[in-house]
């Protein structure tokens, strides 16, 4: 598994990324030590940074190791240790404009990738997440005030016995961040399924908890890991013996209740939308009379993809709520999505605003699309469900549409039907009879998710099994 820590300069990125190797029995990857390597084997050889045939001959002939020998980085340019020297002001001083030449990044990209395989890894740097290892299962992105991190830069300065001036190191903490972020290639920037950690409001060991903990969650959803991939009956349904015969709902009680009117902007976007992946993705929606109902529904989704939401909100002529990570509601893509149905939620706690905000959707005979599983994850592995559709369900009463959806990963072949997306609609299900059971509280959540992944688990047999 690869982790990967970004953020600006003196954001803690080391620490946190050493101490959260250490914690899991991972290595660990300081791409800043190495690009100040370069820099400073550059220097000693008088090369300007500019690209050129002497940057060129330098690259081809660097002999530059990466050790990491008890939870520290240690550089050997020629078989010298250089550790020590690649941290002074004047290799700081230039690190930015030779991490900016494309062919260092060329030649870095290389020797990180190298590094990286066959290890478990936390890589620590710039463009770890975005360019480096854009399928890392966790991207973490660390931010902080520039003022803080300056104050800890010059705390540590005080520690190894220089002493230096705040304003100055703020000074060329903000020159690197703007140097590192407006270059060209590869530069600083937040990837969008990063987690964003602000760490001007955690303390270090709070930081590497949170890491160490999303780290442990990603893990155990890789392939491999131990996860259902078969739904099984849950104990508490069986004991009352319920099973999803007994929640099926006949769609005719849905039907002719009132649907909202979508709203225009919503209504173009999705005609656009809708037409587009048919003709690039040749989308097909099986049994589609199941979208035929009216009064507040929730529809639930097996997710493997970024674009399952808008896939999903295309198959019913209604406007759909989806709830997405508080974490993509950054500054235009936050509004934009908003505009389209969209409601944060903070994971890893029980959001009550966000519920409340899905309980007013629904009491206004809307559609929320939940993803039971949590996550996106692997295809073919359907996961266990979370307690939120249930608790939704149980305190709505509203009907789910279970929606199993296939293809969405393999966008490339997709594109003009080399492959396809396919989206199988099942049967309504209602939570009510669990309840009248005696079912309450996590037992009837959980039991009412696992019989929703029940159905989702038969569509995906109807679809012919996940690829
Ligand atoms: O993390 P550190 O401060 O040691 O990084 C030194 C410099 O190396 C950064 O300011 C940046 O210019 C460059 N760097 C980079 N890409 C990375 C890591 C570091 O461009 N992945």
């Amino acid at each position: 598994m690869i982790i990967t820590i970004d953020g600006p300069a003196a954001s803690g990125k080391s620490t946190t990324a050493r101490a959260v190797a250490s914690h899991l029995g991972m290595a660990f990857l300081d791409t800043g030590a190495l690009y100040r390597s370069i820099t400073l084997a550059a220097m000693r050889a008088g090369i300007e940074p500019v690209e050129g045939p002497a940057m060129e001959e330098l690259l081809s002939g660097l002999e530059l190791s990466y050790e990491y020998v008890d939870g520290d980085a240690r550089l050997l340019l020629a078989g010298v240790d250089i550790s020590a020297e690649i941290r002074t002001s004047e290799v700081t001083a230039l690190v930015s404009p030779y991490s900016a030449l494309a062919c260092v990044r060329r030649e870095m990209v290389k020797l990180q990738r190298g590094f990286a395989e066959g290890r478990d890894l936390v890589a620590e740097g710039r463009d770890m997440g975005s360019v480096v290892f854009p399928d890392a299962p966790l991207k973490v992105f660390l931010k902080s005030d520039p003022e803080e991190r300056a104050r800890r830069r010059v705390r540590d300065f005080e520690g190894q016995g220089r002493e230096v001036d705040l304003a100055t190191v703020l000074a060329e903490l903000r020159q690197r961040d703007e140097y590192d972020s407006g270059r060209e290639h590869s530069p600083l920037i937040t990837p969008a399924d990063a987690v964003i950690l602000d760490n001007s409001r955690l303390s270090i060991e709070e930081q590497v908890e949170a890491v160490v903990k999303l780290a442990v969650e990603r893990r155990a959803l890789l392939p491999g890991a131990d996860e259902a991939v078969e739904v099984e009956e849950t104990e508490s349904a069986a004991a009352v013996n319920l099973s999803l015969a007994d929640l099926l709902l006949p769609p005719e009680k849905l039907r002719g209740l009132p649907v909202p009117r979508m709203s225009p902007h919503y209504r173009a976007v999705w005609h656009i939308l809708r037409g587009l992946f048919r003709l690039l993705y040749g989308i097909r929606f099986h049994n589609e009379e199941q979208s035929a109902v009216g009064g507040p529904l929730l529809v639930a989704a097996n997710h493997i993809a970024a674009i399952d939401p808008p896939v999903s909100g295309t198959i019913m002529h209604r406007e759909l709520t989806f709830v997405a990570k508080r974490e993509l509601f950054i500054p235009v893509f936050g509004r934009l999505i908003a505009k389209f149905g969209a409601i944060p939620i903070n994971r890893g706690k029980f959001d009550r605003v966000c519920m409340d905000l899905i309980h007013k959707r629904l009491a206004s005979g809307g559609t929320v699309i939940i993803f039971p599983e949590g996550t996106r994850k692997p295809v073919g592995k359907l996961g266990r469900p979370k307690v939120g559709l249930g608790m939704i369900a149980a305190e709505t009463g509203a009907p789910v549409l279970p929606l199993y959806i296939k293809g969405t990963t393999r966008l490339g072949r997709a594109f003009f039907r080399r492959s396809r997306i396919d989206v199988y609609l099942g049967r309504h299900l209602q939570i009510e009879p669990l309840v009248a059971a005696g079912l309450e509280g996590r037992d009837l959540y959980t039991a009412f998710g696992r019989i929703v992944m029940e159905e989702i688990a038969r569509l995906q047999g109807e679809a012919g099994g996940a690829n």
